[in-house]
């Protein structure tokens, strides 16, 4: 079986190129029949890969989903593998080979959704692919869903799941669209920060005025937004309150993460002579992952077009709030909107306004048998078990599941490394990481057929 799922690895990526060379880019209208004809493209391969039930799904307004499933073990478990098929756009960005051009080059392959997310799901199809030609049958059950709007949000997701609830319905799930912290260490994803957005005013005169005769005198309001701003955060530029009190389990060495001053530097694009943020005695992990980040996102502070010597009306900002795992988006609301509108210069007016929705900050704790097997799997595979690792970022289709399926086991793992870049020019897999995947699926679906009992009719 090992054998097997090493050599498939060629014909892995013969596959994923054929499938990368379709720009299906989500975000741009003119690329929905690209999105559709790799849909069809990919239901057809899973037809012929002895899938059944292969399917593309449609939802009006809503690009397409394809789905497939394997359920030939009655009594064994259902395990539902999600990924999705669409990419992010490459305008404006320079590549060394063209981005919808596949590129071996130094053991990685190049291409935009190399790794995000078309190596994710297809290291999936060449596990299936090894079961059933070596032993003509799975250990377990699998459904596949292969989403193409992860990369816009996935705005239309949970009406598919409302629509197709058969679709979903499992006992645990593989959603693979997440990275892992080196091509040596493989990550389980247990927790996003989430996202808040605000829009502040600050207003104090009714008319524009000559900033000679009665500056000192009357509130500036560019100044006064900066220095509200400014109060949120300490002289890091973190945000004061709330904080998080993180447990005790960070000092352990689970979550010794590899994000050393170097891979800091690199991922974050620090220009010369700057350093990292002083991480005051926490670990660098607990900044980006488990505390709160504030960000200005746009002022309406004059720009040089409007440079004169007065005094303004009025200013505003809009700051986005990284919301962290365990943090109630509401008690986040209330501590920054204090801040703001407290003790304003000369009394200025301040309104906060935040736009609707839910952060979804999301934290789990993988616990139980399934995330026990997922670590044998990756032990066999890797020669060591999943490291626990956050996302700085927010990804609603994680926030989602975790809301519609939070009770199931969640495993969110992936084929991205730190040196993927993806959204980003020079996209790449690591040939080894997917050698690795592909082997690690294998392990897991047997691992996980052994562990589970099946809880719902598949
Ligand atoms: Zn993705």
């Amino acid at each position: 079986m090992a054998d097997a799922a090493k050599t498939c690895v060629d014909a892995a990526l013969a596959a994923l190129s054929g499938y990368l060379r379709i720009p299906a880019i989500s975000c741009d209208p003119e690329r929905a029949d690209d999105v559709r004809r790799l849909a069809g493209a990919v239901c057809a391969d899973l037809r012929a890969l002895g899938l059944d039930n292969a399917r593309v799904i449609e939802l009006p307004g809503a690009l397409p989903v394809v789905a497939a499933e394997w359920l030939r073990q009655p009594g064994k478990p259902t395990v539902l593998i999600y990924g999705h098929m669409d990419l992010q756009p490459v305008k404006g960005e320079i590549w060394t080979s063209p981005p919808h051009e596949p590129t071996v080059r130094n053991g990685r392959l190049y291409a935009r959704g190399a790794a995000d997310d078309m190596g994710g799901w297809v290291s999936h199809l060449f596990a299936i692919k090894t079961w059933l030609e070596l032993t003509g049958e799975l250990p377990c059950n699998i459904k596949l869903i292969l989403e193409s709007e992860e990369e816009i949000g996935s705005p239309n997701l949970e009406r598919y799941m409302d629509a197709a609830p058969e679709v979903f319905s499992s006992d645990a799930m593989v959603l693979t669209d997440c990275e892992n912290p080196s091509t040596s260490i493989p990550g389980l994803t247990t927790s996003l920060r989430g996202i808040l957005e605000a829009t502040v005013t600050v207003s104090a005169l009714t008319a524009d005025i000559h900033s000679g005769l009665w500056g000192g005198m009357a509130p500036d309001v560019s100044t006064g937004l900066m220095t509200l701003v400014a109060r949120l955060v300490d002289d890091d530029g973190r945000l004061r309150e709330p904080r998080v009190a993180v447990p005790l389990s960070w000092q352990t060495p689970a979550w010794d993460v590899p994000l050393d001053t170097k891979v800091i530097r690199e991922g974050a694009h620090l220009a010369p002579g700057v350093d990292p943020l002083p991480c005051r005695g926490h670990p660098p992990a607990e900044h980006l992952w488990r505390q709160p980040a504030i960000t200005v996102l746009t002022t309406t502070l004059p720009t040089a077009e409007r440079k004169k010597n007065a005094l303004r009306q009025s200013a505003s900002a809009i700051l986005s709030v990284r919301v962290a795992p365990g943090q109630v988006d509401a008690v986040v609301k209330e501590a920054i909107t204090r801040v703001l509108t407290t003790n304003t210069p000369g009394g200025a007016k301040v309104e906060v306004k935040w736009a609707a929705g839910e952060s979804g900050a999301w934290l789990y704790s993988p616990q139980g048998p399934a995330f026990e097997a997922a670590d044998r799997a990756y032990v066999r595979a890797w020669g060591r078990p999943l490291l626990q690792i956050g996302v700085g970022g927010s990804i609603p289709f994680v926030a989602l599941f975790g809301r519609r399926f939070g009770d199931l086991p969640l495993i969110l793992n992936g084929v991205i490394d730190p040196l993927t870049t993806a959204h980003g020019p020079d996209e790449s897999l690591d040939i080894g990481v997917l050698s690795k995947v592909i082997l690690t699926n294998v392990y897991l679906y047997a691992e996980l057929g052994a562990a589970l009992g099946s809880r719902r009719d598949p």
